[in-house]
């Protein structure tokens, strides 16, 4: 048996910054993780993810500005480069639309937001063809964060901090104050944290009716004009119409380039890591109409990944509504990882004081009775 305050269950970037926040206020934490860290299949696990403040929301683009000075004293405490800025173009067709969505809530907190022709932005970045697009914006806060790197800092930021990390065990049960894993190990804690992933469906199958988990496609493509497509040249670029994005070359020579359209319903424990020749076409069509000189680049690696969506893209952030001391954080819906030291306050606040300064409804479960918005 091991007795602590606070109980964490999932080591990816959720559950390892709040160890180290909760540790911060004192408290003693132990997090489990059900694999080897880190998890190479856990949705934490890339080179790369978008850092970004554009949102049509001003409440996650006041999360982000928030996330950002979080992640700027871990680089600091850690003496790790965790990002490297890059600026990050939304490519638009049509107006009103997300795009401009985004540029009124960053003006609205007074953040730039610059708004380009289809001329303009190719005489910027001539690489993307001008006939493909209407306009842009450019937010000169996007960044890539070097994924794994930034996983590993948080979890030797939580060893550091004393958090006792138990790998290899898989939770089975979680009771008020008590968590069990499946090699019987007992753990007696105050309150517990679930930040499980795209596994919250199998540990807490009551929530199955709110979490739906897909298949998602990362390619890193090698480019033939390496020299066009070098972090300073070519920024992070979002296309919602085909919901392709990309970034510049940074990872032994090549650029990652993925999907954020919904995958195929996955179960998080069988994972088909088989990309087929349809899905390589799906990316070169997208390349031949809006970025021709990428048409001919080399496939470098593949990776399959695993979103964990609510039917609104918001989180969840919430007490489970029969066990009490068990805190929630889940349904990060493929876009929470440039928030995830926020998220780690936050539910720090939520164990150890009960309250967040951000407003709560906005992630709860409660929301979804209201809406009548379950999955299925
Ligand atoms: C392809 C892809 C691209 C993405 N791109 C971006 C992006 O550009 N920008 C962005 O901000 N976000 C992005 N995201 C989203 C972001 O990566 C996730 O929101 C975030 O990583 C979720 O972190 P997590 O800690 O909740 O889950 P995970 O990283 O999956 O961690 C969950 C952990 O829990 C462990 N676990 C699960 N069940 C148990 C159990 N029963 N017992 C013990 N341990 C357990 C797992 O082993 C795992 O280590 C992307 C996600 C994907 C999949």
């Amino acid at each position: 048996m091991i007795a602590c305050d606070i109980c964490i269950i999932g080591a990816g970037v959720m559950g390892a910054s709040a160890a180290s926040e909760v540790a911060r206020c004192g408290a003693t934490v132990v997090l489990i993780d059900q694999a080897a860290l880190p998890n190479p299949l856990a949705a934490s696990v890339d080179h790369s993810k978008v850092f970004r403040f554009s949102y049509p929301d001003p409440l996650y683009v006041r999360m982000a500005v928030d996330a950002l000075r979080l992640w700027r004293a871990l680089e600091e405490e850690t003496e790790t480069r965790l990002l490297t800025e890059t600026g990050l173009l939304l490519i638009g067709r049509d107006q009103p639309s997300f795009e401009t969505r985004c540029r009124d809530a960053l003006r609205s907190l007074d953040l730039e937001a610059e708004m380009l022709d289809s001329d303009e932005t190719t005489q910027r970045f001539p690489q993307f063809d001008k006939e493909a697009f209407r306009y842009s914006i450019l937010d000169p806060s996007g960044a890539i964060l070097h994924a794994e790197k930034s996983l590993r800092s948080l979890i030797d930021a939580a060893r550091r901090l004393g958090v006792g990390v138990i790998e290899n065990e898989r939770v089975t049960e979680i009771r008020e104050g008590e968590v069990i894993t499946h090699r019987g190990t007992r753990v007696v804690c105050g309150k517990t944290m679930v930040a499980s992933g795209p596994w919250t469906r199998r540990l807490l199958p009551e929530l199955a009716d709110k979490l739906f988990t897909t298949r998602q496609e990362v390619f890193y493509f090698e480019p033939r004009q390496s020299d066009d497509y070098q972090i300073g040249k070519f920024p992070i670029f979002i296309e919602l119409g085909s919901g392709f994005y990309g970034f510049p070359v940074h990872h032994r020579g090549a650029m990652k380039i993925a999907n954020h359209n919904k995958g195929e319903l996955i179960d998080a424990d069988v994972i088909d890591e088989t990309i087929s020749e349809k899905s390589i076409e799906h990316c070169r069509a997208f390349f031949a109409e809006f970025i021709p000189g990428l048409a001919s680049a080399r496939l470098r690696e593949t990776r399959v990944c695993i979103y964990n969506n609510t039917a609104d893209d918001d989180f969840i952030i919430d007490w489970h509504p029969d066990l009490r001391t068990v805190l929630i954080a889940t349904g990060f819906s493929g876009h929470g990882f440039k928030f995830s030291p926020l998220i780690g306050r936050i539910a720090a606040d939520m164990l150890t004081s009960g309250t967040t300064s951000y407003p709560s409804d906005r992630f709860s479960l409660a929301r979804f009775e209201e809406s009548g918005g379950t999955i299925c």
